[in-house]
Protein backbone atom coordinates (compact mmCIF):
# COMPACT_ATOMS: atom_id res chain seq x y z
CA UNK A 1 0.00 0.00 0.00
CA UNK A 2 1.38 3.38 -0.90
CA UNK A 3 2.42 5.88 1.90
CA UNK A 4 -0.15 8.41 1.00
CA UNK A 5 -2.92 5.75 1.44
CA UNK A 6 -1.72 4.66 4.81
CA UNK A 7 -1.85 7.87 5.75
CA UNK A 8 -5.56 8.43 4.70
CA UNK A 9 -6.44 5.54 6.16
CA UNK A 10 -4.64 6.50 9.75
CA UNK A 11 -6.05 10.01 9.26
CA UNK A 12 -9.56 9.18 8.79
CA UNK A 13 -9.39 6.63 11.77
CA UNK A 14 -8.29 9.01 13.99
CA UNK A 15 -10.20 11.31 12.99
CA UNK A 16 -13.31 9.17 14.34
CA UNK A 17 -11.20 8.53 17.39
CA UNK A 18 -12.80 11.42 19.08
CA UNK A 19 -16.46 12.24 20.44
CA UNK A 20 -15.74 15.43 21.38
CA UNK A 21 -16.28 18.10 18.27
CA UNK A 22 -13.53 20.71 19.35
CA UNK A 23 -10.97 17.39 19.19
CA UNK A 24 -12.34 16.65 15.78
CA UNK A 25 -11.79 19.53 14.17
CA UNK A 26 -8.27 20.04 15.63
CA UNK A 27 -7.12 16.80 14.55
CA UNK A 28 -8.96 17.72 11.59
CA UNK A 29 -7.24 20.76 10.76
CA UNK A 30 -3.49 19.01 11.62
CA UNK A 31 -3.88 16.33 9.40
CA UNK A 32 -4.89 18.47 6.48
CA UNK A 33 -1.50 20.18 7.14
CA UNK A 34 0.47 17.51 7.41
CA UNK A 35 -0.46 15.51 4.35
CA UNK A 36 -0.92 18.09 1.79
CA UNK A 37 1.58 20.94 3.30
CA UNK A 38 -0.86 23.73 2.02
CA UNK A 39 0.76 27.38 2.82
CA UNK A 40 -2.15 28.01 5.75
CA UNK A 41 -5.82 26.27 6.12
CA UNK A 42 -8.45 28.07 7.97
CA UNK A 43 -11.61 26.28 9.60
CA UNK A 44 -15.33 28.23 9.54
CA UNK A 45 -18.29 26.76 10.44
CA UNK A 46 -21.74 27.87 10.58
CA UNK A 47 -23.25 29.56 13.84
CA UNK A 48 -26.21 31.54 14.74
CA UNK A 49 -29.28 29.58 13.00
CA UNK A 50 -27.16 29.36 10.01
CA UNK A 51 -26.82 32.96 9.06
CA UNK A 52 -22.88 33.70 9.66
CA UNK A 53 -20.12 31.37 9.01
CA UNK A 54 -17.84 32.24 11.92
CA UNK A 55 -13.77 31.28 11.80
CA UNK A 56 -12.87 28.61 14.52
CA UNK A 57 -9.32 27.42 14.04
CA UNK A 58 -6.26 27.91 11.59
CA UNK A 59 -2.69 27.23 10.49
CA UNK A 60 -0.37 29.94 9.01
CA UNK A 61 -2.58 33.04 9.61
CA UNK A 62 -1.56 35.84 12.17
CA UNK A 63 -2.77 34.67 15.09
CA UNK A 64 -6.61 35.76 15.70
CA UNK A 65 -7.28 36.85 12.32
CA UNK A 66 -9.45 33.72 11.40
CA UNK A 67 -10.89 33.55 14.85
CA UNK A 68 -12.12 36.50 14.63
CA UNK A 69 -13.22 37.08 11.19
CA UNK A 70 -17.27 36.00 10.84
CA UNK A 71 -18.92 35.98 7.23
CA UNK A 72 -22.70 36.61 7.12
CA UNK A 73 -23.74 34.19 4.37
CA UNK A 74 -26.21 36.49 2.93
CA UNK A 75 -23.67 38.72 1.64
CA UNK A 76 -22.50 36.42 -1.05
CA UNK A 77 -18.79 36.18 0.00
CA UNK A 78 -16.83 33.90 -2.11
CA UNK A 79 -15.95 31.83 0.99
CA UNK A 80 -19.87 30.82 1.95
CA UNK A 81 -20.79 29.62 -2.20
CA UNK A 82 -19.28 26.19 -1.29
CA UNK A 83 -22.15 26.05 1.26
CA UNK A 84 -24.50 26.72 -1.52
CA UNK A 85 -23.62 24.51 -4.07
CA UNK A 86 -21.93 21.95 -1.68
CA UNK A 87 -19.30 21.85 -4.17
CA UNK A 88 -15.68 22.94 -3.93
CA UNK A 89 -14.64 26.30 -5.37
CA UNK A 90 -11.26 27.89 -6.18
CA UNK A 91 -10.42 31.22 -5.85
CA UNK A 92 -8.39 32.83 -8.58
CA UNK A 93 -6.35 36.50 -8.00
CA UNK A 94 -9.20 38.51 -9.64
CA UNK A 95 -11.85 37.29 -7.70
CA UNK A 96 -13.41 40.76 -6.31
CA UNK A 97 -14.63 39.73 -2.82
CA UNK A 98 -13.45 41.95 0.14
CA UNK A 99 -13.58 38.74 2.84
CA UNK A 100 -10.75 37.32 -0.16
CA UNK A 101 -8.94 40.26 -0.31
CA UNK A 102 -8.43 40.77 3.76
CA UNK A 103 -7.62 36.89 3.97
CA UNK A 104 -4.99 37.34 0.85
CA UNK A 105 -6.66 34.46 -0.65
CA UNK A 106 -5.06 34.43 -4.34
CA UNK A 107 -4.66 30.63 -4.85
CA UNK A 108 -6.90 28.56 -2.67
CA UNK A 109 -9.85 26.48 -2.30
CA UNK A 110 -12.72 26.69 -0.13
CA UNK A 111 -14.35 22.99 0.56
CA UNK A 112 -17.50 22.27 2.29
CA UNK A 113 -17.77 20.32 5.28
CA UNK A 114 -20.61 18.06 4.72
CA UNK A 115 -22.80 15.44 7.33
CA UNK A 116 -24.43 14.44 4.85
CA UNK A 117 -24.74 10.35 3.68
CA UNK A 118 -23.12 9.65 0.34
CA UNK A 119 -25.21 8.65 -2.29
CA UNK A 120 -24.16 5.95 -4.96
CA UNK A 121 -26.00 7.83 -8.12
CA UNK A 122 -25.07 5.32 -10.48
CA UNK A 123 -27.09 3.03 -8.38
CA UNK A 124 -30.32 5.47 -8.08
CA UNK A 125 -29.86 6.66 -11.61
CA UNK A 126 -29.46 2.58 -12.70
CA UNK A 127 -26.44 3.67 -14.76
CA UNK A 128 -24.20 1.52 -16.18
CA UNK A 129 -21.54 3.30 -16.59
CA UNK A 130 -17.95 1.01 -16.00
CA UNK A 131 -15.46 3.89 -17.22
CA UNK A 132 -16.68 6.19 -14.74
CA UNK A 133 -14.47 7.17 -12.04
CA UNK A 134 -18.08 7.17 -9.71
CA UNK A 135 -19.27 3.56 -11.04
CA UNK A 136 -19.16 1.15 -8.13
CA UNK A 137 -17.64 3.50 -5.74
CA UNK A 138 -19.94 3.92 -3.03
CA UNK A 139 -17.63 5.74 -1.08
CA UNK A 140 -16.88 8.77 -3.89
CA UNK A 141 -19.28 11.48 -4.34
CA UNK A 142 -19.80 11.94 -7.89
CA UNK A 143 -20.25 15.44 -7.98
CA UNK A 144 -16.94 15.64 -6.20
CA UNK A 145 -14.86 13.77 -8.97
CA UNK A 146 -13.96 14.68 -12.17
CA UNK A 147 -14.75 13.29 -15.14
CA UNK A 148 -18.04 11.34 -13.92
CA UNK A 149 -19.76 10.26 -16.70
CA UNK A 150 -23.50 11.78 -16.05
CA UNK A 151 -25.98 10.51 -18.68
CA UNK A 152 -23.03 9.23 -21.01
CA UNK A 153 -21.33 12.48 -21.46
CA UNK A 154 -18.35 13.18 -19.11
CA UNK A 155 -18.42 16.24 -17.00
CA UNK A 156 -14.24 17.06 -16.07
CA UNK A 157 -13.39 19.80 -14.12
CA UNK A 158 -14.78 20.90 -10.99
CA UNK A 159 -15.99 24.52 -12.64
CA UNK A 160 -17.97 22.65 -14.76
CA UNK A 161 -19.76 20.46 -12.47
CA UNK A 162 -20.51 23.70 -9.94
CA UNK A 163 -22.82 24.48 -13.36
CA UNK A 164 -23.78 21.42 -14.10
CA UNK A 165 -24.30 19.02 -10.80
CA UNK A 166 -27.42 21.78 -9.08
CA UNK A 167 -29.11 20.78 -11.66
CA UNK A 168 -29.22 17.21 -10.79
CA UNK A 169 -31.67 15.52 -8.74
CA UNK A 170 -29.14 13.21 -7.06
CA UNK A 171 -27.12 16.36 -6.02
CA UNK A 172 -30.72 18.69 -5.07
CA UNK A 173 -31.29 15.98 -2.13
CA UNK A 174 -28.45 17.55 -0.70
CA UNK A 175 -29.08 20.86 1.24
CA UNK A 176 -27.69 23.50 3.52
CA UNK A 177 -28.43 21.84 6.98
CA UNK A 178 -26.10 19.11 5.70
CA UNK A 179 -23.59 21.39 5.38
CA UNK A 180 -21.31 22.08 8.87
CA UNK A 181 -18.78 24.72 7.47
CA UNK A 182 -16.15 25.32 4.52
CA UNK A 183 -12.02 24.48 4.68
CA UNK A 184 -10.01 27.06 3.30
CA UNK A 185 -6.73 25.41 1.99
CA UNK A 186 -4.61 28.31 0.89
CA UNK A 187 -1.48 28.16 -1.52
CA UNK A 188 -0.67 31.97 -2.22
CA UNK A 189 2.31 32.63 -0.35
CA UNK A 190 4.01 29.33 -2.42
CA UNK A 191 2.19 29.29 -5.16
CA UNK A 192 2.14 25.44 -5.66
CA UNK A 193 -0.84 24.28 -7.32
CA UNK A 194 -4.07 22.83 -5.83
CA UNK A 195 -4.46 19.94 -7.95
CA UNK A 196 -8.03 18.55 -9.11
CA UNK A 197 -6.90 15.20 -7.90
CA UNK A 198 -6.05 17.17 -4.08
CA UNK A 199 -9.26 18.66 -4.21
CA UNK A 200 -11.08 15.51 -4.45
CA UNK A 201 -8.85 13.73 -1.67
CA UNK A 202 -9.88 17.11 0.46
CA UNK A 203 -13.34 17.26 -0.38
CA UNK A 204 -13.68 12.95 0.57
CA UNK A 205 -11.42 13.54 4.02
CA UNK A 206 -13.97 16.93 4.50
CA UNK A 207 -16.91 14.52 3.94
CA UNK A 208 -15.90 11.89 7.06
CA UNK A 209 -14.84 14.81 9.24
CA UNK A 210 -18.49 16.44 9.09
CA UNK A 211 -20.11 13.19 9.47
CA UNK A 212 -17.78 12.83 12.44
CA UNK A 213 -18.51 16.27 13.76
CA UNK A 214 -22.20 15.12 13.43
CA UNK A 215 -22.07 12.03 15.40
CA UNK A 216 -20.28 13.88 17.83
CA UNK A 217 -23.12 16.14 18.14
CA UNK A 218 -25.52 13.37 18.47
CA UNK A 219 -23.48 11.44 21.12
CA UNK A 220 -23.08 14.99 23.12
CA UNK A 221 -27.12 15.72 23.13
CA UNK A 222 -27.47 12.24 24.56
CA UNK A 223 -24.87 12.88 27.02
CA UNK A 224 -27.29 16.11 27.85
CA UNK A 225 -30.12 14.42 27.67
CA UNK A 226 -29.11 11.81 30.25
CA UNK A 227 -27.96 14.47 32.98
CA UNK A 228 -31.03 16.91 32.65
CA UNK A 229 -34.38 17.08 34.13
CA UNK A 230 -36.78 17.36 30.93
CA UNK A 231 -39.26 19.26 32.45
CA UNK A 232 -37.29 22.75 33.39
CA UNK A 233 -33.90 21.53 31.75
CA UNK A 234 -31.71 21.73 35.04
CA UNK A 235 -29.59 18.99 36.06
CA UNK A 236 -31.29 15.95 37.84
CA UNK A 237 -30.75 14.09 40.76
CA UNK A 238 -27.99 11.76 39.36
CA UNK A 239 -26.14 14.50 38.12
CA UNK A 240 -26.14 16.25 41.12
CA UNK A 241 -24.91 13.77 43.14
CA UNK A 242 -21.89 12.63 41.14
CA UNK A 243 -20.69 16.42 40.72
CA UNK A 244 -21.55 16.63 44.76
CA UNK A 245 -18.90 13.87 45.29
CA UNK A 246 -16.56 15.06 42.97
CA UNK A 247 -17.04 18.62 45.20
CA UNK A 248 -16.53 16.95 48.32
CA UNK A 249 -13.58 15.12 47.14
CA UNK A 250 -11.78 18.23 46.14
CA UNK A 251 -13.00 20.51 48.58
CA UNK A 252 -11.23 18.15 51.49
CA UNK A 253 -8.05 18.22 49.08
CA UNK A 254 -7.92 21.36 48.74
CA UNK A 255 -9.46 23.60 51.51
CA UNK A 256 -11.80 24.86 49.19
CA UNK A 257 -14.72 26.27 50.42
CA UNK A 258 -18.01 24.67 49.21
CA UNK A 259 -22.04 24.72 50.49
CA UNK A 260 -25.37 23.19 49.35
CA UNK A 261 -28.74 25.19 48.95
CA UNK A 262 -31.68 22.75 49.23
CA UNK A 263 -35.47 24.69 48.91
CA UNK A 264 -38.61 23.39 48.22
CA UNK A 265 -41.55 25.01 47.28
CA UNK A 266 -44.21 26.44 50.09
CA UNK A 267 -47.51 24.43 49.73
CA UNK A 268 -47.45 23.29 45.93
CA UNK A 269 -50.30 21.12 45.88
CA UNK A 270 -52.49 24.04 46.82
CA UNK A 271 -51.32 25.62 43.02
CA UNK A 272 -51.68 22.11 41.61
CA UNK A 273 -54.94 21.81 43.67
CA UNK A 274 -56.49 25.47 42.86
CA UNK A 275 -54.68 25.42 38.64
CA UNK A 276 -54.47 22.30 37.65
CA UNK A 277 -51.35 20.88 37.32
CA UNK A 278 -49.88 22.01 33.68
CA UNK A 279 -50.04 25.17 35.65
CA UNK A 280 -48.27 23.83 38.47
CA UNK A 281 -45.39 22.80 35.76
CA UNK A 282 -45.41 26.52 34.11
CA UNK A 283 -44.40 27.39 38.03
CA UNK A 284 -41.80 24.88 38.36
CA UNK A 285 -40.12 25.66 34.84
CA UNK A 286 -40.51 29.47 35.92
CA UNK A 287 -38.51 28.72 39.35
CA UNK A 288 -36.29 27.02 37.51
CA UNK A 289 -34.90 30.24 35.31
CA UNK A 290 -35.30 32.12 38.47
CA UNK A 291 -32.72 29.70 40.33
CA UNK A 292 -30.27 29.76 36.91
CA UNK A 293 -30.03 33.37 36.75
CA UNK A 294 -29.76 34.27 40.45
CA UNK A 295 -26.96 31.48 40.35
CA UNK A 296 -23.51 31.72 38.98
CA UNK A 297 -22.65 29.43 35.66
CA UNK A 298 -20.46 27.61 37.43
CA UNK A 299 -22.96 26.24 40.01
CA UNK A 300 -24.88 22.94 39.63
CA UNK A 301 -28.38 23.81 39.98
CA UNK A 302 -30.66 20.70 39.50
CA UNK A 303 -34.05 19.88 39.86
CA UNK A 304 -33.59 17.49 43.44
CA UNK A 305 -37.24 15.60 43.20
CA UNK A 306 -40.95 16.64 42.60
CA UNK A 307 -40.83 20.45 43.63
CA UNK A 308 -37.48 20.61 45.89
CA UNK A 309 -34.29 22.01 44.25
CA UNK A 310 -30.74 21.23 45.17
CA UNK A 311 -27.35 23.41 44.51
CA UNK A 312 -23.72 22.78 44.59
CA UNK A 313 -22.13 26.43 45.31
CA UNK A 314 -18.45 25.43 45.38
CA UNK A 315 -16.27 28.39 46.86
CA UNK A 316 -19.15 29.79 48.24
CA UNK A 317 -18.69 30.08 52.01
CA UNK A 318 -21.73 29.81 54.58
CA UNK A 319 -22.18 33.40 54.61
CA UNK A 320 -21.94 33.98 50.86
CA UNK A 321 -24.52 30.77 50.64
CA UNK A 322 -26.71 32.54 53.03
CA UNK A 323 -26.95 35.75 51.47
CA UNK A 324 -27.17 34.09 47.64
CA UNK A 325 -30.67 31.90 49.36
CA UNK A 326 -31.76 35.30 50.63
CA UNK A 327 -31.61 37.27 47.49
CA UNK A 328 -33.33 34.19 45.64
CA UNK A 329 -36.24 33.57 48.32
CA UNK A 330 -37.37 37.52 48.75
CA UNK A 331 -36.99 38.09 44.93
CA UNK A 332 -39.64 34.99 44.26
CA UNK A 333 -41.66 36.49 46.67
CA UNK A 334 -41.82 39.58 45.62
CA UNK A 335 -42.39 38.85 41.77
CA UNK A 336 -45.72 36.44 41.68
CA UNK A 337 -46.22 34.14 38.48
CA UNK A 338 -49.00 35.62 36.56
CA UNK A 339 -51.48 33.10 34.90
CA UNK A 340 -53.98 34.70 32.88
CA UNK A 341 -55.01 37.84 35.28
CA UNK A 342 -54.20 35.36 38.51
CA UNK A 343 -51.00 36.48 40.18
CA UNK A 344 -50.18 33.62 41.93
CA UNK A 345 -47.77 34.03 45.23
CA UNK A 346 -45.34 31.28 45.18
CA UNK A 347 -42.59 30.97 48.21
CA UNK A 348 -39.90 28.74 48.78
CA UNK A 349 -37.91 27.28 51.86
CA UNK A 350 -34.66 27.09 51.74
CA UNK A 351 -31.86 25.07 53.80
CA UNK A 352 -28.24 25.15 54.15
CA UNK A 353 -25.19 22.99 54.44
CA UNK A 354 -21.92 24.08 54.26
CA UNK A 355 -18.68 21.94 54.48
CA UNK A 356 -16.61 21.69 57.30
CA UNK A 357 -18.99 22.94 59.39
CA UNK A 358 -21.76 20.39 59.19
CA UNK A 359 -19.82 17.78 57.65
CA UNK A 360 -16.91 16.93 55.56
CA UNK A 361 -18.83 13.67 53.60
CA UNK A 362 -20.97 13.57 50.56
CA UNK A 363 -24.17 11.99 52.79
CA UNK A 364 -23.51 14.68 56.09
CA UNK A 365 -24.00 17.58 53.76
CA UNK A 366 -27.50 16.37 51.78
CA UNK A 367 -28.55 14.93 55.70
CA UNK A 368 -27.74 18.41 57.08
CA UNK A 369 -28.93 20.78 53.96
CA UNK A 370 -32.70 18.30 54.14
CA UNK A 371 -32.63 18.88 57.98
CA UNK A 372 -32.30 23.05 57.88
CA UNK A 373 -34.79 22.78 55.28
CA UNK A 374 -36.90 20.88 57.57
CA UNK A 375 -36.07 23.47 60.42
CA UNK A 376 -37.27 26.27 57.62
CA UNK A 377 -40.66 24.51 57.17
CA UNK A 378 -41.65 23.72 60.78
CA UNK A 379 -40.38 27.87 62.06
CA UNK A 380 -43.21 28.90 58.69
CA UNK A 381 -42.03 28.60 55.34
CA UNK A 382 -40.75 31.11 53.39
CA UNK A 383 -37.27 31.36 54.89
CA UNK A 384 -33.64 30.37 54.56
CA UNK A 385 -32.38 28.20 57.64
CA UNK A 386 -28.84 26.27 58.60
CA UNK A 387 -28.82 23.10 60.59
P1 LIG B 1 -44.78 22.01 51.78
O1 LIG B 1 -44.83 23.46 51.95
O2 LIG B 1 -44.81 21.28 53.08
O3 LIG B 1 -43.63 21.56 50.95
O4 LIG B 1 -46.12 21.61 51.01
P2 LIG B 1 -46.28 21.05 49.56
O5 LIG B 1 -47.71 21.08 49.19
O6 LIG B 1 -45.37 21.79 48.66
O7 LIG B 1 -45.71 19.59 49.70
P3 LIG B 1 -46.32 18.17 49.39
O8 LIG B 1 -45.16 17.23 49.55
O9 LIG B 1 -47.53 17.91 50.23
O10 LIG B 1 -46.78 18.24 47.89
C1 LIG B 1 -45.88 18.36 46.85
C2 LIG B 1 -46.67 18.44 45.58
O11 LIG B 1 -45.82 18.65 44.46
C3 LIG B 1 -47.46 17.20 45.30
C4 LIG B 1 -47.12 16.84 43.88
O12 LIG B 1 -48.26 16.52 43.12
C5 LIG B 1 -46.48 18.09 43.35
N1 LIG B 1 -45.54 17.81 42.28
C6 LIG B 1 -44.44 17.03 42.30
N2 LIG B 1 -43.88 16.98 41.08
C7 LIG B 1 -44.63 17.75 40.26
C8 LIG B 1 -44.56 18.08 38.88
O13 LIG B 1 -43.66 17.67 38.13
N3 LIG B 1 -45.50 18.91 38.37
C9 LIG B 1 -46.51 19.39 39.17
N4 LIG B 1 -47.41 20.19 38.62
N5 LIG B 1 -46.62 19.08 40.45
C10 LIG B 1 -45.69 18.26 41.02
MG1 LIG C 1 -43.27 21.67 48.95
MG1 LIG D 1 -41.26 18.43 48.79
Amino acid sequence: MENTELTLLEMIGSVYEDLDTDKIEERFVELVNDMFHFDRVALFFLKHRKQVLQGKLSRGFPPGMIENTEIPIKNDSIIARPLITGIPVRISPDDPDQQVGLLGLANSVLVPIVNKKRIPCWEIKNCNQPGCPAYGRKWLRCWLVPGTKCGGEAVDSLDEKAVRCPACPIFASFNIDAIEGVLVADNSISKRPITEDIITLVSVIAHTVGMAINNSKIYMKTLDVAIRDSLTSLHNRRYFNERLLDEVERAGRYGDSLSLIMCDIDHFKRINDNYGHPVGDEVLRWLAEILRKGLRKSDVISRYGGEEFAAILSNASREQALAISEKLRRSIEEYPFVHRESRISVTLSFGISTFGIDSKKFEGLIESADKALYKAKAQGRNMVCTP
